[in-house]
């Protein structure tokens, strides 16, 4: 059994120099538009880099995937990159609100005229950014702006 080949890392819309699914590639950069978007995420974390790699014995098709500073690893979480597109990016937005929320104390993204984040939902096939009050899609995810 070889082992798993070392991690790589891209910035937020970007594209890494090894080669990931481009689902998930396209994934990141749509979050990544958004993070980069948001001007207090921007300030607390200037310098936020997608990274990802495969584990050993992990399924084919899933990658463990996350964010990291030059400092440290925020987190990484094991998605499906045979999820369709919209799916995945979805779930990249929910993992990386997760951590932004809940160990950054960052409630990204904000949800417009309301004090609480927008979450992520799916209609139509195509991923949103929804207030989860009223679960009204109001931006598609990676084009909030
Ligand atoms: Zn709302």
């Amino acid at each position: 059994m070889s082992a798993a080949p070392k991690p790589a890392s891209w910035e937020l819309v970007g594209a890494p120099a090894e080669g990931l699914p481009t689902s998930l590639v396209g994934s990141c950069a749509r979050v990544g538009h958004d993070l980069l978007h948001d001007p207090t995420v921007h300030a607390r974390l200037p310098e936020l880099r997608w990274w990802a790699g495969r584990e050993a014995g992990a399924p084919a098709g899933y990658v463990v995937v996350g964010l990291r500073t030059p400092q440290m690893t925020l987190f990484g979480s094991g998605v499906n990159t045979e999820l369709a597109e919209a799916e995945l990016a979805a779930r990249i937005a929910e993992i990386t609100q997760d951590d932004l929320i809940g160990y950054e104390a960052l409630p990204w993204p904000a949800c417009p005229g309301h004090n609480h984040p927008m979450e992520p939902c799916a209609v139509d096939e195509e991923a949103w950014w929804c207030c989860p009050a009223s679960h009204h899609p109001l931006s598609v995810i990676g084009q909030l702006g």
